[in-house]
């Protein structure tokens, strides 16, 4: 499996993938908004983009995807449930199902709905797991819940399936917010000593060549993985007075979501 990450440069700071068989040369394309980036980088490598993957149904993952067509001819697949929103889908996914590219790329579907209702995670079968994670999970955050979302569905997403991936899966998520959401992470946890050396890091970085995480990282820097942290919810009680003396993971991940909205 071969994975290229496409830095659109736009205001919405969108990635988008190709993930490509080193065998035949067919590619997918991740919710490809930016299709002439992401035509000029299959052109160049000798891919085919045979397959359209849109994470969820947003307009900044959906947009390029008639003329990705146009010029391709490829197939669009999303979650199974995303049919009425996604112009052209030929294939809907549920969980489990795999997404084969070319001979030897396997990805699995996760339902992870929370962001959206219909959203999909893929997940790779490979040695080291990749996970391309849309706008559910971003490199130390979590999506928003704002349009057609739900905190609680997002925290069961988290708690239930991408708490228990390897930790050594690949993160690659729909956005580049790193370097915004370390400052989040920090807000909230003043202490977290790896967040402050990643943010000094990474700060400015150059997301055309963006550090990709893995979850063990993501375990340490993303608040939403953090949620029995003592810091975490010392700091929780200063905003939210009524907050029980042991929180459950699930009230400071919703309050949590909750403060990242108006932070
Ligand atoms: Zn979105």
């Amino acid at each position: 499996m071969i994975v290229k990450q496409i830095w659109t440069g736009n205001s919405y700071r969108n990635f988008n993938y190709l993930i490509a068989c080193p065998e035949t040369g067919d590619a997918l394309a991740i919710d490809p908004l930016d299709h002439e980036k992401c035509l000029k980088a299959a052109k160049d490598a000798g891919w085919t983009i045979t397959q359209i993957l849109n994470t969820h149904e947003h307009r900044d993952h959906t947009g390029g995807n008639e003329q990705m067509v146009r010029k391709t001819g490829a197939e669009i697949i999303a979650h199974q449930n995303a049919g009425d929103r996604i112009a052209g889908m030929a294939r809907g996914l549920g969980a489990g199902d795999i997404v084969s590219v070319g001979k030897t790329v396997e990805l699995e579907t996760l339902d992870t709905p929370g962001h959206t209702m219909s959203h999909v995670c893929l997940l790779s079968h490979t040695d080291q797991p990749a996970l391309f994670c849309g706008d559910t999970l971003f490199n130390a955050g979590a999506g928003n819940c704002h349009n057609g979302g739900h905190p609680a569905q997002l925290y069961k997403t988290f708690a239930e399936q991408l708490a228990r991936l390897p930790a050594a899966t690949r993160i690659y998520p729909g956005h580049d917010y790193i370097e915004n959401n370390l400052r989040f992470t920090l807000n909230r946890e003043p202490d977290n000593a790896r967040a402050a050396e990643m943010l000094a890091a990474l700060g400015g970085q150059d997301p055309s060549q963006a550090y990709v995480s893995t979850l063990e990282v993501e375990r340490e820097i993303n608040t939403f993985f953090r949620l029995t942290s003592p810091t975490v919810i010392a700091k929780l009680r200063e905003a939210f007075s009524d907050l029980p003396d042991n929180p459950d993971p699930r009230t400071v991940f919703l309050k949590l979501r909750e403060l990242r909205n108006s932070w």
